[in-house]
């Protein structure tokens, strides 16, 4: 008999409080000698955070696996001729281009990629570094550290908040080059990269960037 009461606790236990309290009142009805009931209940509520916690780092491990495919997706993208690739990996989209944002002074200008400070930020496609430094490079303090690059389509890329710039004006870049650290520099609510696709290397030339990478073959 204690073995089965035993057994009905463990499955109650695989899921709710409701379940493990009708063991417990099975157990109260049935046997006084079940002393040890408790002891099986809080084995459970342990049990119930071991696998609280291994949901956790379950998660942790699928994030982790998620952007290591995305590397591998990029970096095996920037192999194809004429290739154009994700400016970041393991990202979510932030605030898309065109609304009118509450720390903009006009419609958004481009598209925020939401990462931590630190993240790799790669060139989408190879060009000329046309500028690069502090006050966006000259477009402006709300896009603090910046970098624009010139491409061969005649399109420019804009890199905005970036915590740090590897890179310098007049430098040829590779696709898929690593050109600085993204950040939260300028008029930025928190860490993202600001990323912009322009027909001019001015601001105010920006157009639908997540269109334009998935008109190239890189869906974001
Ligand atoms: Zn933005």
């Amino acid at each position: 008999m204690k073995s089965v009461l035993r057994n009905r606790v463990a499955v109650a236990a695989g899921g709710l409080g409701v379940a493990a309290s009708l063991g417990a009142g099975i157990a109260h009805a049935a046997d006084p000698g079940l002393t040890d009931l408790s002891v099986d209940i809080g084995s459970t509520v342990t049990a119930q955070a071991d696998a609280q916690a291994k949901a956790a780092k379950d998660a942790k491990a699928a994030a982790a696996k998620a952007k290591a495919a995305a590397v591998k997706a990029r970096k095996d993208a920037a192999k194809k001729p004429n290739a154009w690739v994700k400016p970041v990996d393991g990202y979510a989209l932030g605030e898309p281009f065109g609304i009118p944002g509450s720390h903009w002074a006009h419609k958004h200008s481009g598209q925020d990629f939401v990462v931590p400070t630190g993240t790799q930020v790669h060139a989408v496609h190879h060009g000329t570094v046309v500028k690069a430094g502090p006050w966006g490079g000259g477009d402006g303090p709300a896009y603090g550290n910046a970098i624009v690059i010139k491409h061969d389509n005649g399109t420019y890329t804009q890199y905005a908040h970036l915590s740090r710039i590897q890179v310098r004006v007049g430098q040829q870049v590779g696709t898929d080059q690593q050109i600085g650290l993204s950040g939260s520099t300028g008029n930025s609510t928190g860490p993202h990269l600001h990323f912009e696709v322009r027909t001019g290397p001015d601001y105010g030339s920006g157009i639908e960037p997540t269109g334009f990478l998935r008109a190239h073959d890189d869906a974001v």
